[in-house]
């Protein structure tokens, strides 16, 4: 049985992996926590999740729960995970994030802090979207310079961070494929009198509509045909469910960071 701690159970994907979790025979939900003032803190969680009660209340600090779990699962802000990756680094406890939105700076400090344990962290945790991965860096290595490439991720309304941390890993893969550095590419949206669009950039491009649970896009173009590479989540399981896949996998694994390609491959 592993022991999984949900940070921010509240949230869309808190509430996914809360219930995916308490419904699999091989996991067990030890606590669940949410920010401070929260309605849930001090609920039972299962009556919370529309499950049946657990026996275990919402909490605003995860150091009530670390020394029962084998692994922390963080679907947050930023902020908070960067505060919840230091308590599981003190306590050796390992840790699955997909959190996104990380400034340059909070990001160093994150990967500092988590180098001390086992951890999975993705910007997605879709299998599919990492089989895309994969292909939209062979795309670009075949395809080459003569196509242009843009990005286009569309998001529910409610996101705060673009473009998605799925978007800059596409936009990150093209780039590796083309031998190009993807910071000094990227264009992100254009406005005005911008130009000719130059041979190397890559647009990325953010919707922002309604309640779509993920939508990313790769365009490949050059006169006379595009390529068009897609991956549509049709909701939060295919994420909540592969955090859950990297969960067991973390649980057995030494300290280190890890992607969830690391997870597909030991799978196989
Ligand atoms: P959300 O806003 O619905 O949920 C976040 C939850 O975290 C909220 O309930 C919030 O109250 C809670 N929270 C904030 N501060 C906290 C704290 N200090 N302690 C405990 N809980 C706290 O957002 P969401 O749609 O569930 O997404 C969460 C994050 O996961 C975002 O960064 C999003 O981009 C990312 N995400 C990643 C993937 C992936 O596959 N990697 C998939 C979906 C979403």
């Amino acid at each position: 049985m592993t022991k999984i701690v949900v940070t921010g159970i509240a949230g869309r994907m808190g509430q996914r992996l809360g219930s995916l979790t308490v419904e699999a025979d091989d996991l067990s939900l030890v606590g669940a926590t949410e920010r401070e003032n929260h309605s849930s803190v001090g609920c039972d969680v299962g009556q919370f999740l529309g499950e049946r009660n657990q026996g275990v209340l919402v909490s605003n600090n995860l150091e009530d729960f670390i020394e029962l779990a084998d692994v922390v699962i963080a679907f947050t802000s930023p902020e908070a995970t960067l505060r919840d990756a230091k308590i599981c680094a003190e306590n050796d406890t390992a840790m699955v994030v997909g959190t996104t939105g990380f400034e340059s700076v909070q990001l160093e400090e994150f990967k500092r802090t988590i180098a001390k344990i086992p951890c999975v962290f993705a910007s997605n945790f879709s299998t599919a979207m990492n089989v895309l991965f994969q292909l939209v860096e062979q795309a670009a290595s075949q395809l080459g310079d003569d196509y242009d490439v843009e990005v286009i991720e569309m998001h529910h309304h409610f996101k705060v961070d673009a473009p998605s941390g799925s978007a800059i890993t596409l936009g990150e893969k093209a780039a590796s494929g083309l031998g190009r550095n993807f910071s000094e590419q990227a264009i992100h949206g254009r406005e005005g009198v911008v130009g000719e669009r130059s041979r190397k950039e890559i647009g990325m491009h953010a919707v922002r509509i309604g309640d779509v649970a993920g939508v990313h896009k790769v365009l490949f173009g050059a006169p006379g045909e595009y390529v068009e590479l897609c991956h549509t989540a049709t909701n939060r399981d295919a994420f909540a469910l592969g955090a859950l896949r990297a969960a067991r996998f973390i649980k057995h694994a030494d300290s280190g960071l890890y992607s969830m390609e690391d997870v597909i491959k030991a799978d196989k």
